[in-house]
């Protein structure tokens, strides 16, 4: 684990902890019952033990691989979640991201609580043969706790629709074929039809909404995002088409930076060719640093966990923050943030449209009725839409800022239905 991995974990949890903390409080909630909203309903750990054939060479060593499940809350319907596989995986990251999916479910009501899952492993050391063997081994251990109206995984950091594939085909050997096991499938197998840009035309979407209560035109709004993964990527266009100027975009490695605004089609192309944004026809180099200390109407974090902190939060220059990552701010910045009277729409809320279209996949799967695209992003803008009016709503009632009212009515739904099932 390295040392900025650990750096950021711990921010990670304590940004969590700190929300929670917050809201708790607002809602006046006993001992009890946060211990009972905080405590796991089940951890699984499995050891895999594989003969990996490199990428690069074909004669592997043996390995033992760690993989995970924590199944957090099912208080409104089966656990979901991603999987994540990434070197620096762990039980502590797999904890906090599936307590974070009850409460992102909870908030957009779908009946499902929060899980979270993965294997440590890096990914680009193994063949794709390789990974599709320990992901089968993966299920096979997992398979006890797994289940259409059980559990679902998805997918997360290093797993994608062919890793979905390979889930469906190991859980479909002993339970006949089975799509609704698993989503972000690939759309020959039962994924729904706009899964992929889901989370980022919902990010667009919500930028719209809260621009228009902040009597800020998105047309010509100048926009930053940092991220141009599927996230990212996708809110660009979106914004792009809704007539919104997107001023610097970014990766990993660095940034790009134009005034009169980026064609994102000619970013995207650029990086299918090249890998990067760097050296984008029309733009100028940024590092990721400056980027977020950019002037401009609208920031969207769409990359890691605690970008904006406490060294960068007060020269933050937009007029709203959109969290199209999870947890990209922390909590000593967003009271920073809000102290400058800069509004703030919470990952919770910000980033849902990946589990809502989620959800309309299991809803196709287990109908065998599959939805046209415009149907599933009517659906989709709909519902955040909704949602957004009721955490504003709500934040205005008990005058508080919108992560706290995104908070306390997840917390609060998922807090009756324990209730009412006597758990
Ligand atoms: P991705 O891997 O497709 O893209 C990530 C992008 O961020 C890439 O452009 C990468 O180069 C860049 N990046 C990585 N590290 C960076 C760093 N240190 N500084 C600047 N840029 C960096 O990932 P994604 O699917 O777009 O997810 C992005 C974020 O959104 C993650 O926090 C993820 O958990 C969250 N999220 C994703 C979805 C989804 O449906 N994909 C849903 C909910 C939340």
């Amino acid at each position: 684990m390295t040392m900025e991995y650990e750096r950021k974990h711990c921010q990670c949890h304590d940004t969590q902890t700190h929300f929670l903390e917050r809201a708790f409080e607002s809602l006046q909630l006993e001992t009890a019952q946060r211990e009972l909203l905080l405590a796991a309903f089940r951890e699984t750990t499995v050891s895999i033990p594989l003969r990996p054939h490199r990428a690069d060479d074909d004669g592997g060593e043996l390995r033992t691989y760690m993989g995970y499940r924590v199944q957090h809350n099912h208080a409104r319907g089966p656990f979901k979640g991603g999987l994540r596989f990434h070197p620096s995986v762990n039980l502590g990251e797999i904890r906090a991201l599936a307590q974070l999916m009850t409460w992102k479910t909870a908030l957009v009501d779908i009946p499902f609580g929060g899980a979270k899952g993965g294997i440590t492993v890096d990914t680009n050391q193994l063949s794709s043969h390789a990974l599709e063997i320990l992901t089968k081994h993966f299920v096979q251990k997992m398979a006890p706790v797994f289940g259409v109206h059980q559990d679902i995984p998805a997918p997360d950091v290093g797993t994608n629709p062919q890793v979905m594939a390979w889930i469906l085909e190991e859980y479909s050997k002993n339970h006949g074929y089975t799509p609704a096991i698993v989503t972000g499938k690939p759309v020959e197998l039962g994924g729904s039809a706009g899964r992929l840009e889901a989370t980022g035309h919902g990010v667009a979407h919500l930028t719209g909404q809260v621009a228009t209560d902040l009597s800020l035109s998105i047309v010509d709004a100048s926009v930053v995002i940092q991220g141009f993964g599927n996230v990212g990527s996708h809110a660009a266009k979106r914004l792009a088409a809704m007539g919104a100027r997107v001023i610097a975009l970014s990766d990993v490695r660095n940034g790009v930076t134009c005034d009169a605004g980026i064609d994102i089609e000619r970013a995207r192309r650029h990086v299918a060719d090249t890998g990067w944004l760097e050296s984008l026809p029309g733009t100028e180099p940024i590092s990721n640093a400056e980027l977020l200390e950019l002037p401009c109407d609208i920031l969207i974090p769409a990359a890691i966990e605690a970008t904006i902190n406490c060294d960068n939060a007060e020269a933050v220059q937009a007029r709203l923050v959109v969290e199209a990552a999870n947890m990209p701010v922390t909590h000593r910045a967003d009271a920073v943030l809000r102290d400058r009277g800069i509004t703030l729409v919470p990952d919770l809320l910000a980033n849902a449209g990946g589990v809502l279209v989620s959800y309309y996949e299991w809803v196709q799967n287990l109908q065998e009725f599959p939805w046209e695209l415009d149907i599933v992003l009517q659906r989709l803008e709909q519902r955040l839409g909704l949602v957004y009016e009721q955490v504003r709503d709500h934040s205005r009632q008990r005058q508080t800022d919108l992560r706290t009212a995104a908070y306390e009515l997840a917390i609060g739904r998922v807090n009756r239905a324990m209730a009412l099932r006597g758990f």
